[in-house]
């Protein structure tokens, strides 16, 4: 266990040099406190949790103090927003402090996000308000909880700076966690801007230092873009099974490590609806839902055009033709796992269409559907949940089919089904009104509520004593909350 001041750096990215990223030292928070910091965050840096509560930790992450061997950077990058190039972008209010690394030999970045004005701040004040920061924290720790790749969250530090938004609000930091924050868009701000010196050595660093095992391949940089689709295709299968909607998919938001990245008006569903758009700002539903898949595409794509100066294009093409493929494949198992299956048939696909169409239409909540389904014996499992449906006849022909696959599967006992069924149907997920109830009282002081809701989705699948609230459909006010995108 180390102490605060006992953190080993080795800034990789920093070295590459002032093409890439620009020193600029945080602009410290008044009065910063600590909201909330994750234990298993700690632990990957192999610090002691107690110094979680220490003054020093707050004046650390709240931007007052640093450590010597740091090298605050802020990071240029462009990307395609909403489909539409914008040239330049960067850390207009992050700062990449600097590179840990644990006694694993883990690298990590530490980012500070809300750390103040940076030369890509445009027209933006370099802060993040609590609500955002706070909405990252429990997001990033809960994905990675479900076993969903995603940046990791150590801890989100709340002050009395005053940050305007639509109204007055608390400005705060949140130090966010990768083992590397390029993105997609570092290699299209390169190429665009004609760069092909700089952007050589920044594929070489990702290769070197995120890809080593391509370096084997006849063709590493091949090797590594197949990588990244394929990393991609099963992060974006993920999401689907679990019903995660990132909300704004820019290339600029999207990591080069295939992981859950830049958390905006992201939510989880609570009813199943495909259709879902949960960023107010995306009026043609551009990121809903279900697009998320084609545009993991397209994001793919806009990497690979930035690419062409080191891939042939048919290879890459190739290359992105492995995405549905995949995408498909890993999402077909993942629900049959939610469905409790353990082997594969061919219709297994239509099973789930079935039933996500059933669902759709009838309002019912996707992540309890899957945990009850686990509770009993598919008989006595689809009896109790036939309630929930509108068509009844649709479902009762749905339940049967279910049934005869489940016996055709094994019969494997109540007991194991149970287990193998909760093992992947969390009880608890991030609900969007959950996020809000436990904004509402750190706005007010109060950070009990952000804590206990970190604590309940730090173990999903684990059904916790005490926390029946926390495993509730929404109630009526906090079914269709409008989040603001402003954070
Ligand atoms: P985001 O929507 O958070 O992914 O941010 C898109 C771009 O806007 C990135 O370049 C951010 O750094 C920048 N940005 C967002 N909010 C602010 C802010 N309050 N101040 C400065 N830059 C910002
Ligand atoms: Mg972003």
């Amino acid at each position: 266990m180390k102490a605060l001041d006992e953190l080993t750096f080795d800034n990789r990215f920093a070295r590459l040099g002032d093409a890439f990223s620009t020193h600029v030292l945080p602009e410290p928070l008044d009065a910063p406190r600590l909201v909330v910091a994750s234990e298993a965050a700690m632990a990957l840096l192999d610090l002691d949790p107690a110094v979680a509560q220490t003054p020093v930790f707050a004046e650390l992450f709240g931007g007052h103090k640093l450590w010597a061997e740091a090298e605050p950077r802020a990071m240029v990058y462009s990307g395609h927003q909403f489909g539409g190039y914008t040239p330049q972008l960067g850390d207009g209010r992050g700062l990449l402090l600097g590179e840990v690394y644990n006694e694993a030999g883990e690298h990590w970045d530490l980012h500070l996000k809300g750390a103040g004005m940076t030369p890509y701040s445009r027209m933006g004040d370099g802060r993040a308000v609590l609500r955002s920061s706070i909405r990252e924290f429990l997001a990033s720790e809960a994905l990675h909880a479900l076993g969903i790749p995603s940046s990791r969250a150590l801890c989100v530090i709340g002050s009395d700076t005053p940050v305007w938004r639509e109204k007055q609000e608390r400005g705060a930091m949140v130090l966010r966690m990768a083992h590397s924050h390029i993105r997609f868009g570092h290699f299209e701000y390169f190429y665009y801007t004609k760069k092909p010196e700089q952007q050589a050595l920044l594929a070489e660093h990702v290769l070197n230092l995120h890809y080593p095992e391509c370096r084997e391949q006849p063709e590493p940089y091949l090797a590594m873009f197949r990588e990244i689709v394929e990393r991609n295709a099963e992060l974006i299968a993920k999401w689907q099974a679990y019903g995660f909607c990132h909300g704004v998919m820019n290339t600029d938001n999207m990591s080069i490590l295939g992981i859950t990245f830049d958390f905006g008006p992201f939510a989880f569903l609570d009813d199943f609806d495909a259709h879902f758009i949960c960023n107010h700002s995306d009026h043609e539903g551009r990121y809903s839902f279900s697009n998320q898949v084609p545009i993991g595409q397209w994001n793919l794509s806009a990497l690979a055009q930035a690419l062409t100066p080191f891939i042939s294009v048919d290879a890459l093409k190739e290359a992105l033709g492995l995405y549905l493929p995949l995408y498909q494949a890993n999402y077909l198992d993942l629900m049959r796992r939610r469905l409790g299956l353990t082997t594969a048939e061919d219709d297994d696909q239509q099973l789930v269409e079935r039933l996500l169409k059933l669902m759709q239409n009838s309002g019912v909540d996707y992540t309890l559907f899957f945990r009850r389904l686990g509770d009993e014996s598919a008989a006595l499992a689809v009896a109790r949940l036939r309630d929930d449906f509108v068509d009844l006849a649709g479902f009762d022909a749905w339940a049967e089919q279910y049934k005869a696959r489940v016996a055709r599967d094994g019969d494997y006992g109540e007991e194991q089904r149970r287990a193998r069924m909760h093992a992947v149907n969390p009880l608890y997920i991030l609900r969007n009104y959950l996020a809000q109830n436990a904004i509402a009282a750190a706005e007010s002081g109060d950070y009990s509520e952000v804590r206990r809701l970190h604590e309940v989705l730090s173990k999903p699948f684990e059904e916790q004593a005490g926390m029946e609230q926390y495993a509730q459909r929404p109630p009526d006010w906090g079914k269709h909350l409008e989040i603001s995108c402003s954070s």
